[in-house]
Formats: structure tokens, C-alpha cells, sequence
């Protein structure tokens, strides 16, 4: 046994932390200080020190990719095979424990995970079921609150009624909707929670055997832990002495999900012996990166407070790109990009981070302009493409016929002839009846209710899936998969020219038959489980993360949430504009307002050498061109550490946008304008003077057109003032 080797790449606080006697722990600490290393140390450091078995480790990260590179780093350390931990995301660690214990659970032993799309189509059916208009009530905001009382521990039952319509409603169609799991089999993100939750909590004998088992629990961004989560890992430790978590108050960027700061407050009430470790040193950025993250979050009230220093030098400044709209943005970005690589960097070590999933397009575009390959983290993900979906859901149904969601996503899709009015009288059955919408259809044949054409067409869906069964029934899971996209009809349907982007569907499709391929049932030791029923499971848990192709050298898109523990030498930190990032929700509230001021935090300082930082002064917003105004989170930064540029051109004409040109600028005495000041302009006609920014040749202004508003540039435009 070589402890060097675990104790030799830490600090001081950081050994204390790893090597610690067993009690809790608390690493509190700022971003790129070395929890997640801690973490990966300490349970090595249990392993090979303290004779803790890898049975008896459990591991709690963010994603499943931080949980693949988490076993991976272990494995190096240890250099052998460390399977039997259990490493994993809270949802992917409740699932094994729910497969694992289906009976006790009260689920049916092939039940099936429903991703945050097939639930919210499951809401809408049942809202159609009850007759509620979903142009009034939004499945989305049923989807909430369910998750929300899921993520608190509440079932309908705990709910009580009250005499409020709308929180009546609410409450009723909570019901309406456990019922219809249930009937159906099926579990959806914040169920696995509360269920592994309950399973633990209402059988003791099974609580005792697990709390045996681990000996030693590990959360990661402890400060994003729910209740739920929380009252889970108190379950695990009866003695409250064997919970190491590490996490940083000013990376909580969770909130609007349920997560629980307090659970930090809460773990040093309730673990009264356990130590607390504080890091300080950051090894992650350079000096400038550092400052300006520690720059933005001091704007933040309330903070435990932590300071972070590092030895690397201030290094480049942060570059600040103020681009005429977005897609001069993106092309920005992606000329940085280019000139990175041509140096001689991968283009893996880039990543553009950005408020919501709908920014990538932009960036997606130029960069397949620029041929050059990207891949991004959430917003489509390969398993959340309707080809993939559908292609599943065949699966799905094949596996467990009550499977409602599967079976309405797909029984006309391909189109069969079963039509609008058939689809309703089955539902109309399965709701009344309390049937799946499987068993309604065969009622409704069997019963001779349809007219013939319909029973027919019907018939002969019901059979093409028991056909599928049968003729699949010794195949491997890889022919399954081929097997049933090519005989369900969809192979065929996407290969019609009339389908877009067809090419890309069949791709994907059979980019599916190589992840079935390569999909490990070893890995998997689910006793019991069928190798589908597993693959399925793996593929609703892994959507909403990556992508299939995992290894190719690529520019990394994705949102500042999911960047969270990431780092990458270059980052472009894009889209910086109120309204944006601060959200538009956020604005007007302190405490969403902190926590977005917390989620740009978290976004500068995944940069390790350099970090640009992009607005747009117009941006195109439902379809129409706005002005934008830069963040106040820019404003906020040292401005010493900045550097900013502008592209040279004309910006008054609309939108043409010339390839940008990062020379110099006209340079213009004092400003002429004032506030308030009523000017003309050839194209836009007159307006009113708003705001004014910046001098010389940076000074713009915004003016309020009849139409619209628009950011000019004084120095570009010609402009007349009206007296
Ligand atoms: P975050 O808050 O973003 O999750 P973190 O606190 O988990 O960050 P790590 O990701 O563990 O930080 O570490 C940040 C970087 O610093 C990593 O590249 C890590 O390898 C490196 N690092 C951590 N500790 C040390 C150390 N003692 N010596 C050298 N490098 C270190
Ligand atoms: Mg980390």
C-alpha cells in the first residue's frame, strides 16, 4: 500500500480533510479549491488505509458523467476494477435501489422511467382525459408542482384540501395522475426519489441491511441537495457519523428545483460531530478569472463566506465582446475558437456556456459552417430525439404493454389509419374503465365498438407489437433493437424524402442499434432485470445528459447548469444581457436575482486559462429584432480586468452583418447627445434618446424608434437632432 500516492497531491486542508477518523465531514469550499479531488482522495484513502471494502462505499455526484470520471479516477488511484461501489447521481442510485427491491417497493418488477418529456405528454393525456383545457393550465405547471410536492416528500395524500378552486384542481389531478403511474407502471424522475425514500423509511429490516452496507457516504455539491435527498442520506446514517460531503454555498444554483441551501445550516445542526474543513487555495484559474469571480459574488448578501486565493499569475485579461447581434455573437466565438485551435489546443478544451438550452442554435450554426464538430449537452439530446423516442417507445410497449405513454407516442407512428377518433374512444374506455390504454383497445375490439375499418386498423397494431415480441424473443439486445426499428415501420417512415432532415433520423436510429450494442449488462447487476428493460432504464436516465459519441474531439455547448463542477481552458461565457442572464423572471426578485449572480459564479470560474464574455446589443426575441442592454453581471466585474471589443462597421444599417474585424475603431470627440433628446435617423425615422453608454469611439446609444428600440453606435451613425 502506497499512501503517498493519495496524500502527495493534496494541501494541507486537504489531507486533513482525506485523512480524517471516522466521523462526518463538511468541506465547505469556494470553486476549483479541490472537493471533488478531496472527495475522490478520501475514498481511496478508505479503501486502501482503512480496509473499507468498495461494497461499502457509496457516492453521490451530480451527473453521470461526473460519476463515470469520478469511478474512473478512483480506479487509477487504486489500479484495479471498482465496480462494486456505488457511484452514482441521487436518481440513478434511487433506481438501482427500486429495481433492486421492486417487490418491496410496491412497483411492478420491469416498471419503467419516465424522463421529464414522457411525463409532461402523460400529464397532457390525463388533462384531455379530465376535459382541462391545456391552452388554460399548462401540463408544465402541473409537471411542477407534482415534482415540487414529490421533492418535498408530499404525496397527494399528504395534501389537504382546501377550499381554493385552483389548489383544489391541482390537488385532484395529483391524484388522477398517481393513479395513473401506478396503474401503468411507470416512475418518473422525482418519484425514483421519494420512492427510494419511502422504501428505506418504511421498511426497517431493509433500512438496517443498507445502513450495515455503507459504511462511508460521499455527496458531492452538497449544496444542491432537495429535501428528499437530504432526508434519504439521513436515513443511510443512523449515527449521523459517516457522511463526508463536500459543497460551496455561493455554487447553489438549484434553488428553483427545490434544493435546499439550509440543508448545508442543517447538516451542522443535525451531524453535531462532525468537522468542518475550509479550502482556500484555487487551482484552477488564473489571477484575473479568479478576481473577477470573486468580483461578481461579493454582490451577494447573506454568503457564508469563504475567500479563495491562488499562486497562478492574473494571466490574460477577460475579453469582452460586445457583438452587433447574435449571430455576429456566435461568429465571434467561433473565429476564437478556429485561432485556438490553430495554435495547437483542442478544440475539446473550449466551451461556450450559455443561460437556456435555445442559445446553441447560433453557435451550432456557425460552427457547422466552420465544419467544425461540437457536441451539445443538453437541449436535444440524442435520447430525447422523437426519432430515438419513438423507436423506444416501441421498445418500451414491447416490454410492458401498459405502458401508456409508449403506446400513445406511437400508434400512429408511423400512420396506420388508426385516427383521432379511435385514439379518444380508447382513452374515453381506459379512463372510465380504469384500463391501460392497451387493454382498452382490446376491449374495444373485442366488444365490436369500432366501426370495421377502425377495429381493423387497430387489430393489426396490437398484433404488429406481439409479432415484434415473439420474433425478437431470443434475439441479443443489439438485433432487438435493429430488428424492431426496421419491421415497426419507422425505418421505412424516415426514409421518405418528405421527412426532414431524414438522413440525420436514420443516423441517429442506427446510432441507437451501436449504443444497444455497446451497452454492458455487467455493468448493470440489477438481479432479474431484462437486458431491454435495463437498456431502457439506462436510456431515460442518461437523457437530458450527453450524447451518444463521447470520445471525438469536440467544442463543448452547454448550459451554465450543467457546467456545474466542469472546467476548460478556454470559456465563452455568451449571451451576457439582463433579460437573459439575469433571466427576465429574475430581475425583479432579490432572491432569484442572487441565485442567477450565483450561476454566473459558477460560469466564470469553469475557465482555467481564459474566459470571454459576450452580449449582443439587438438579439432576435420571437422573432423579432430587440434591442438588448449588456448585463448588469458585466458591469459588476473589476473593470481593470477587462479588456473590450468591438467590431468595426457600420452598425446602423440593419442587420447586415459583415464578418468582424477586431481593429480599430473611428475615434469621435464628446458626445453630442443627451437623455431624453428627440433625434432623426434616415432608416429608423425619429425617436427618443434613452440611454447613453460608453465615450468616443465606444459611445451608443439606445434610442426609442416608433417600432422599436435599437442600441446605435454614435460614432457610425448619422444622426439629426429635432429641436
Ligand atoms: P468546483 O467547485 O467547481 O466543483 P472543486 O472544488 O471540486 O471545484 P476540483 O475540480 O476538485 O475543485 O479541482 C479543481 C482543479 O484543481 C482540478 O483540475 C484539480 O485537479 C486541481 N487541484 C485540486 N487540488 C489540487 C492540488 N492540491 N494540487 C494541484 N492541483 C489541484
Ligand atoms: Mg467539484
Amino acid at each position: 500500500m502506497d499512501i503517498t500516492k493519495i496524500i502527495a497531491p493534496l494541501n494541507d486542508a486537504q489531507r486533513t480533510a482525506v485523512t480524517a477518523s471516522e466521523k462526518s465531514m463538511l468541506v465547505l469550499a469556494g470553486a476549483g479549491s479541490g472537493k471533488t479531488r478531496v472527495l475522490v482522495h478520501r475514498i481511496v484513502w478508505q479503501i486502501q488505509v482503512n480496509a473499507v471494502s468498495p461494497q461499502s462505499i457509496l457516492a453521490v455526484t451530480f451527473t453521470n458523467k461526473a460519476a463515470r470520471e469520478m469511478r474512473g479516477r478512483i480506479e487509477m488511484l487504486l489500479e484495479t476494477n471498482a465496480s462494486a461501489m456505488w457511484i452514482g447521481t441521487f436518481h440513478g442510485i434511487a433506481h438501482r435501489l427500486l429495481r433492486r427491491h421492486s417487490e418491496q417497493a410496491r412497483l411492478p418488477k420491469d416498471f419503467q422511467v419516465l424522463d421529464s418529456n414522457d411525463q409532461q405528454r402523460l400529464i397532457k393525456r390525463l388533462l384531455e382525459d379530465l376535459q382541462i383545457d391545456t391552452k388554460e393550465l399548462p401540463p408544465k405547471e402541473i409537471q411542477w408542482f407534482i415534482n415540487e410536492q414529490k421533492d418535498a416528500g408530499l404525496r397527494s395524500k399528504h395534501l389537504v384540501d382546501s377550499d381554493d378552486k385552483n389548489a383544489k384542481r391541482f390537488l385532484r389531478i395529483y391524484r388522477e395522475y398517481e393513479i395513473l403511474c401506478e396503474r401503468t407502471g411507470v416512475v418518473d424522475f422525482a418519484e425514483l426519489l421519494l420512492r427510494a425514500y419511502e422504501l428505506l423509511h418504511d421498511d426497517e429490516h431493509l433500512r438496517e441491511q443498507y445502513q450495515r452496507r455503507f459504511s462511508q457516504i460521499h455527496v458531492d455539491e452538497f449544496q444542491d441537495t432537495n429535501k428528499i435527498q437530504y432526508d434519504w442520506l439521513t436515513l443511510l446514517s443512523p449515527n449521523r457519523d459517516n457522511l463526508f460531503v463536500v459543497g460551496d454555498d455561493d455554487q447553489a444554483i438549484y434553488g428553483w428545483r427545490g434544493a435546499k441551501i439550509e440543508n448545508i445550516y442543517n447538516f451542522q445542526k443535525h451531524y453535531p460531530n462532525h468537522e468542518v474543513v475550509k479550502l482556500e487555495q484555487n487551482y484552477r484559474s488564473t489571477g484575473a478569472i479568479l478576481k473577477a469571480a470573486n468580483g461578481i459574488i461579493q454582490n451577494n448578501q447573506g454568503r457564508m463566506g469563504k475567500s479563495l486565493w491562488t499562486e497562478m499569475a492574473d494571466g490574460e485579461k477577460i475579453t469582452v465582446y460586445a457583438a452587433h447581434d447574435e449571430k455576429d455573437e456566435a461568429k465571434y466565438v467561433v473565429e476564437r475558437i478556429k485561432l485556438w485551435v490553430e495554435s495547437g489546443n483542442k478544440r475539446e478544451q473550449a466551451a461556450i456556456l450559455y443561460r437556456s438550452n435555445a442559445q446553441s442554435r447560433q453557435f451550432e450554426e456557425q460552427l457547422m459552417l466552420a465544419k467544425m464538430p461540437y457536441k451539445v449537452y443538453g437541449g436535444l439530446r440524442f435520447f430525447d430525439r422523437a426519432e430515438i423516442k419513438n423507436a423506444l417507445a416501441y421498445l418500451r410497449l414491447i416490454a410492458n404493454r401498459n405502458d401508456d405513454a409508449s403506446l400513445d407516442r406511437i400508434i400512429n407512428t408511423p400512420t396506420r389509419g388508426i385516427g383521432l377518433k379511435t385514439l379518444d374512444a380508447i382513452r374515453e374506455v381506459a379512463h372510465s374503465r380504469q384500463f391501460s390504454l392497451w387493454d382498452a383497445a382490446h376491449f374495444l375490439i373485442d366488444e365490436k365498438i369500432l366501426p370495421n375499418r377502425a377495429a381493423t386498423a387497430l387489430f393489426a397494431f396490437l398484433e404488429l407489437i406481439e409479432k415484434l415480441e415473439r420474433d425478437t424473443a431470443a434475439f441479443e439486445l443489439s438485433e432487438k433493437v435493429q430488428f424492431v426499428i426496421e419491421h415497426s415501420g419507422l425505418m421505412t417512415f424516415y426514409s421518405q424524402d418528405k421527412v426532414e432532415k431524414s438522413a440525420d433520423k436514420i443516423e441517429n436510429l442506427k446510432e441507437l442499434i451501436n449504443a444497444a450494442a455497446a451497452f454492458s449488462f455487467e455493468n448493470v447487476e440489477e438481479e432479474g432485470l431484462s437486458e431491454l428493460a435495463a437498456f431502457l432504464s439506462h436510456a431515460a436516465l442518461e437523457s437530458g445528459e450527453s450524447q451518444a459519441d463521447e470520445f471525438d474531439d469536440c467544442v463543448q455547448l452547454m448550459t451554465l447548469h450543467t457546467a456545474k463542477g466542469l472546467e476548460f481552458p478556454l470559456v465563452f461565457l455568451v449571451g451576457v444581457e439582463e433579460g437573459i442572464f439575469p433571466s427576465q423572471q429574475s430581475i425583479y426578485d432579490k432572491a432569484k436575482l442572487e441565485e442567477e449572480r450565483r450561476l454566473c459564479y459558477v460560469g466564470i470560474t469553469r475557465a482555467m486559462q481564459k474566459l470571454h464574455i459576450t452580449y449582443a446589443d439587438n438579439r432576435l426575441l420571437y422573432g423579432k429584432s430587440t434591442a438588448a442592454s449588456k448585463s448588469r453581471f458585466l458591469k459588476e466585474l473589476p473593470q481593470e480586468l477587462l479588456e473590450e471589443v468591438r467590431p468595426k462597421r457600420e452598425v446602423s444599417r440593419p442587420v447586415t452583418t459583415k464578418t468582424p474585424n477586431f481593429l480599430a475603431f473611428k475615434v469621435e470627440s464628446d458626445s453630442r447627445y443627451k437623455m431624453g433628446q428627440r433625434v432623426h435617423h434616415e432608416t429608423f425615422g425619429s425617436g427618443v434618446i434613452q440611454t447613453i453608454e460608453g465615450e468616443g469611439a465606444k459611445e451608443r446609444i439606445l434610442i426609442k424608434f416608433n417600432r422599436e428600440s435599437r442600441w446605435l453606435m454614435t460614432a457610425y451613425t448619422e444622426l439629426t437632432v429635432v429641436n
